[in-house]
């Protein structure tokens, strides 16, 4: 019985994939600008162009500034790489001890099964690596990464991520969760994922089962805008909490898209009203090659999440957040609202803009430590 459902809803998905964009010749079959056909077979070389007929779908194609057709279809701009971008925005490689893992703080992992995806985004900050390396998943290609999770205890936390880890067959998800579950010291399992975006028909009952064992499981969506927040994305998110699982979502704040507090405000209110999703990140453009026409200026993206806070509740606000360059991890860029501080005396600007004076009254902490008094807690 199950075995037969999941074949029936692994058609859907599949079918999905087969209509949609897989190679840079089905472009041809797209109402594309002729600049944009142009640039096409020269920004694939440099990263490969990929989209399910669900998400192609979304795409208004009398809209040339469409903010789905942005992040698929290759563009002009595409080609011309602007000086200081990188081809490790982030700096994973130096943080890699072995193939498919980067691990630079100290209690969680990048796991990278594969290094393919259900969609490619043409700002991906991990591009090179999904152009230069291109592997799938092969249980061998996985065994140092989990030797060497399995040798350092400090691991509580592993990140599947790639590529996209929810674009492996059920079994080799499966194989992976357990191989993962098998080291006693790991605690939680996250899934970093544009699946539920991007090809929603790919969660069905038998990936749910794939994820489900003894550890939590976190699944991090990549949704960045709100009119990818449709019946079917919801059906997917609903599927996928109803097992359990806690559902966050990263944003990459790209010029073009999502640039406004308009479209950053339906977007932060929809994922969780709708979709139960919470906002975690936003995050500023890395530096990936050939992607300055979709990049802001971090001071655009202050402006805009300083607006964000006062608008929205906490639970439906992301943090910004800058991934620096040679591995100096996610730093939140703001808003911040201290404008001035001397000892024990704060400037603090309020949510309407007006600073306040505030003075700091910390007591002692009386013997045994039983009352804990001025500081007000
Ligand atoms: C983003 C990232 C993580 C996860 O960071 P969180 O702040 O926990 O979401 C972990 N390791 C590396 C190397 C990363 O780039
Ligand atoms: S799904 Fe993620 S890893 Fe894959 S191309 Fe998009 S941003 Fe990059």
């Amino acid at each position: 019985m199950t075995t037969i459902l999941h074949d029936e809803t692994d058609a859907a998905w599949q079918d999905d994939v087969r209509q949609g964009v897989r190679h840079v010749r089905d472009l041809e079959r797209l109402p594309l600008s002729a600049a944009e056909r142009g640039a096409a077979q020269q920004a694939a070389a440099n990263h490969k162009v990929r989209a399910p007929k669900a998400y192609l779908d979304l795409i208004d194609w009398n809209d040339p500034a469409d903010p789905i057709r942005a992040q698929v279809i290759p563009s002009p701009e595409e080609l011309d790489e602007a000086e200081g971008e990188l081809d490790d925005p982030i700096g994973d490689h130096a943080f890699s001890p072995v193939p498919r893992l980067t691990h630079r703080h100290a209690d969680r992992v990048l796991l990278f099964p594969t290094y393919q995806c259900a969609v490619y985004c043409r700002f991906c900050f991990r591009k090179e690596s999904l152009t230069s390396i291109g592997r799938g998943y092969t249980r061998a290609a996985l065994e140092p990464a989990l030797d060497y999770i399995a040798a350092h205890p400090e691991i509580r936390e592993v990140i599947l991520t790639g590529g996209d880890p929810l674009s492996l067959p059920d079994a080799a998800l499966t194989e992976i969760r357990a191989r993962i579950e098998a080291i006693a010291h790991v605690r939680l399992l996250r899934i970093h994922t544009r699946v539920p975006v991007a090809l929603p028909s790919r969660v069905t009952p038998g990936l749910v089962e794939a994820l489900q064992g003894r550890l939590m499981v976190t699944v991090v969506t990549h949704f960045n805008h709100a009119r990818e927040i449709t019946d079917a994305t919801e059906a997917a998110c609903a599927m996928l909490r109803r097992a359990g699982f806690v559902l966050l979502n990263q944003t990459v704040l790209l010029k073009g898209v999502n640039d406004s507090v308009e479209a950053l405000e339906e977007l932060c209110r929809e994922l969780m009203y709708r979709l139960g999703v919470k906002p975690y990140y936003l995050h500023h453009g890395d530096l990936a090659r050939g992607m300055a026409h979709r990049r802001t200026t971090i001071a655009q993206g202050q402006a805009l999440v300083e607006v964000l806070r006062a608008r929205l509740s906490g639970i439906c606000n992301p943090v910004y957040v800058i991934d620096l360059p040679q591995g100096g991890g996610k730093v939140p860029l703001g808003p911040c609202h201290v404008e001035a501080h001397e000892g024990a005396n704060w400037r603090l600007r309020g949510l309407d803009g007006k600073v306040r004076e505030y003075t700091e009254v910390v007591g002692e902490l009386d013997e045994g430590g039983s009352r804990k008094s001025a500081a007000g807690l």
